[in-house]
């Protein structure tokens, strides 16, 4: 029987993975990938990694060198594989779509919950608090989403955003054709959102598409909601511009220092990240731990697809889900 390394595992992978594998052994390890456990992978045809893991040129070198040929990404993102490094040595194979509706529908959720004060008001309820003074919110009905990166979870918050009665704008750099979206300017898509929603993926270009300047052209009111990735925004730039309440909040589902922070418990710890130390203790300012693809038919999916993945590599079929 073929084995996998499958790395920074929780609890709920395990389930799911166990749920659907008939054809391998897989080995769990709940450190995260990286050149210092690598060769932890020895012996196995595949390792399964996910967006947090160290999949740099020297994780890629030890794997290759311990007969490992395939990278199992269980997620669509693969900004932490050095693909270049990879070229030749292993086959990088990832789940491009899982469920983009756990994905939106998170989205709307921390909208409802930033924009409603939701969390505010459930932490004072259970003190018998009943006062709703600073719980205020604004109708989304009517206002403007402004929507970068229309691609499947970005179409999907679209439907909802329209649910609500909302205008949509968006900016993609690849505009869908014939879609009915109302594409516009990144910088107008700043000036006239009441919520803007990250949707894109990080390149060299998306890093810090949340800037400074960015910022700046937002209404004094705009929400921004980050479910895509954590170096989509500069976050110090955030914090500043809701220090001097220049944006009126943020709900975040990724954090661009995230790695080793978040999917684990740091309640008994000192956290030493100023920034977003500071972040989760501001009112106006929502964080939950990565976990917008946290359902269960997203966790099905990914362990189905992820194994597929490996099956297909191992009878030589075509490689769909090849990242190249
Ligand atoms: P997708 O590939 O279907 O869509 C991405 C869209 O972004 C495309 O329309 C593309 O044209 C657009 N785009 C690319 N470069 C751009 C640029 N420079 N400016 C503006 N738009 C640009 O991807 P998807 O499945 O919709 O996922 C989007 C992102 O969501 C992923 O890249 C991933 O980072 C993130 N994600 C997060 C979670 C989570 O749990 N928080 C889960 C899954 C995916």
């Amino acid at each position: 029987m073929e084995k996998i390394a499958f790395y920074d595992a929780k609890p709920y992978d395990k389930e799911w993975f166990d749920k659907y594998n008939k054809n391998y052994e897989i080995d769990y390890y709940v450190g995260r990938l990286r050149p210092e456990n690598a060769k932890l992978a020895e012996g196995c045809k595949a390792v399964c990694a996910f967006v947090n893991d160290v999949v740099n040129a020297k994780t890629i070198e030890i794997l290759a060198k311990e007969g490992v040929e395939v990278i199992l990404m269980r997620c669509a993102g693969y900004n932490n594989v050095d693909l270049a490094a990879a070229k030749g040595k292993l086959k990088i194979l990832r789940v491009p779509a899982y469920s983009p509706y756990a994905v939106a529908e998170h989205t709307m959720g921390l909208i409802l919950a930033l924009n409603r004060k939701i969390p505010r008001a459930y932490i004072r309820t259970r003190d018998f608090n009943f006062s709703l003074n600073g719980l205020t919110g604004f109708d989304l009905h009517g206002k403007t989403a402004g929507i970068i990166g229309t691609g499947k979870i970005g179409r999907v918050f679209i439907d909802i955003c329209r649910g609500f009665g909302m205008n949509v704008i968006a900016y993609d750099l690849y505009p869908a054709e014939n879609s009915g979206i109302n594409y516009v300017s990144k910088e107008e898509l700043f000036r006239n959102s009441d919520i803007i929603s990250l949707h894109c993926p990080l390149t060299e270009q998306t890093r810090y598409i949340i800037d400074e300047a960015a910022l700046r052209l937002m209404k004094k009111n705009a929400l921004i909601v980050n479910t895509s990735r954590g170096h989509l925004i500069d976050s110090e730039a955030l914090l500043t511009a809701l220090n001097e309440k220049r944006i009126g909040g943020a709900a975040l589902d990724v954090y661009e220092e995230e790695s080793g922070l978040f999917f684990e418990d740091n309640s008994d710890k000192i956290v030493t990240d100023e920034i977003i130390s500071l972040l989760v203790s501001r009112p106006n300012v929502i964080v939950t731990s990565h976990q917008a693809f946290l359902t269960e038919e997203a966790l099905a999916n990914i362990a189905e697809v992820t194994l597929k993945n490996l099956d297909d590599y191992l009878s030589g079929k075509e490689l769909v889900n090849e990242v190249k």
